[in-house]
């Protein structure tokens, strides 16, 4: 943490850091606000990254420390990046469970929860059940999950949501685990019927196959079922029910012991998974997006092409940007654009029969340089090809 302090005083122009809250054991918990001309931050849109809630997921301070140095290091020279800190704004609060990583350093390295003294002589609330929203009472205060008393009752959760809710410019929220080589997208109650389900697992699967570029790991994305897999007052569910996209990243395949030794390549396999993240920021900024596409439908569907058809309020400065995936839940990046268009169709040739295909759009602003939110995928299968000659030499 001595880094973020240096890094402020080195450069004091991008790098801010303050205390949010202090913990039962009387330790600080750390923010770290990155973004060009910092004094600015506030008024741009942000990402929101809180690591380590979990005591023994060493991860999430160990990448935002490294995505920290990335910046100051690169700033400078990479021209996207500069021009995205200027448009976006970073939220880092490393560390979420300070006095659990202590003990997990130092007495127990498997130690999940927070050090809170319980009446019955027991330590720890677990962070992640502490939020508000799906809050379940649970009096076992020896189990894992034990939520805490009520909801908000942990000075650490507190914390985070007394700032959470100071920063109404957060777009976007990713709480950093491990392990799995998963992304868990907030619960959207309906599943994947919600308007912005697409949104969800689309800003996952850029990530996921932004790491797959680094090391060939295949990351799963998993919006889960609701009520059997709905965890309950996590600090997911709350970033999202304020109208923040929010997802669990779940890093690695080992906890503790020997993930120490894999974890600089699944940290440098990360950072551009998080990079492709802050680049959305603006795209979904609260108060000025662009409106999504309406009425996404296929409207001709033959054995090798279909025609696609959406309706968009008249904007000359806008145009289409349709992705095709071989998947629901795909990746849209350059590598899968296969129509740019100013108009409110698109016929897309060269299909194969017989095939199942998922389209996605988005409108594309240039004047304002930014991107709406997807319209909900749409999946169609081509029909049959027609064989002519096996009809007539049957
Ligand atoms: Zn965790």
């Amino acid at each position: 943490m001595d880094f973020f302090q240096s890094a402020q005083v080195q450069n004091s122009n991008l790098f801010k850091v303050e205390y949010i809250g202090t913990t039962w054991e009387e330790r600080q918990i750390l923010c770290v606000t990155i973004s060009k001309d910092v004094a600015t931050a506030d008024t741009k849109p942000a990402l929101f990254y809180t690591g380590t809630i979990h005591a023994r997921e060493w991860i999430g301070i160990e990448l935002s420390l490294t995505f920290a140095k990335y910046i100051l290091n690169h700033i400078d020279y990479d021209p996207q990046l500069n021009a995205l800190l200027s448009r976006a704004t970073l939220y880092m609060v490393p560390c979420a469970n300070p006095d659990g990583y202590e003990y997990s350093r130092t007495h127990f390295s498997f130690w999940r929860k927070n050090r809170r003294q319980n009446a019955d002589g027991s330590f720890g609330v677990d962070l992640n059940r502490n939020f508000s929203i799906g809050f379940t009472p649970n009096k076992n205060t020896t189990s894992n999950v034990y939520p805490g008393p009520s909801p908000f009752s942990e000075p650490e959760t507190a914390a985070i949501r007394d700032f959470f809710e100071a920063h109404d410019n957060i777009a976007i929220a990713l709480d950093y685990h491990s392990q799995g080589n998963v992304f868990f997208p907030a619960h959207n109650f309906i599943h994947e019927d919600a308007l912005d389900a697409t949104d969800l697992n689309v800003l996952a699967s850029n990530m996921a196959e932004e790491i797959r570029k680094v090391s060939s790991r295949e990351y799963g994305v998993h919006m889960g079922k609701p009520p059997t897999h709905l965890i309950s007052g996590s600090g997911r569910e709350f970033y999202y029910s304020k109208g923040v996209l929010a997802l669990v990243v779940e890093v690695g395949t080992r906890n503790i012991s020997d993930y120490m030794e894999h974890m600089s390549e699944n940290i440098n396999e990360n950072l551009p998974a998080l990079m492709s993240a802050l680049a959305e920021v603006p795209n979904y900024d609260k108060h000025h997006r662009l409106p999504r596409v309406n009425a996404f439908i296929a409207t001709r569907v033959g054995a090798k092409e279909v025609t696609l058809e959406w309706e968009y309020p008249e904007d000359e400065d806008v145009y289409f940007e349709i992705y095709r995936a071989n998947k629901p839940k795909s990746f849209c990046q350059s590598a899968n654009c296969v129509g740019m268009t100013k108009s409110a169709t698109f016929t897309d040739c060269h299909l194969n029969a017989s095939t199942n295909y998922y389209y996605f759009i988005r409108a594309v602003c240039k004047k304002r340089k930014i991107k709406s939110p997807y319209a909900p995928k749409i999946g169609i299968r081509t029909r049959p090809e027609v064989n002519m000659f096996s009809k007539i030499v049957g």
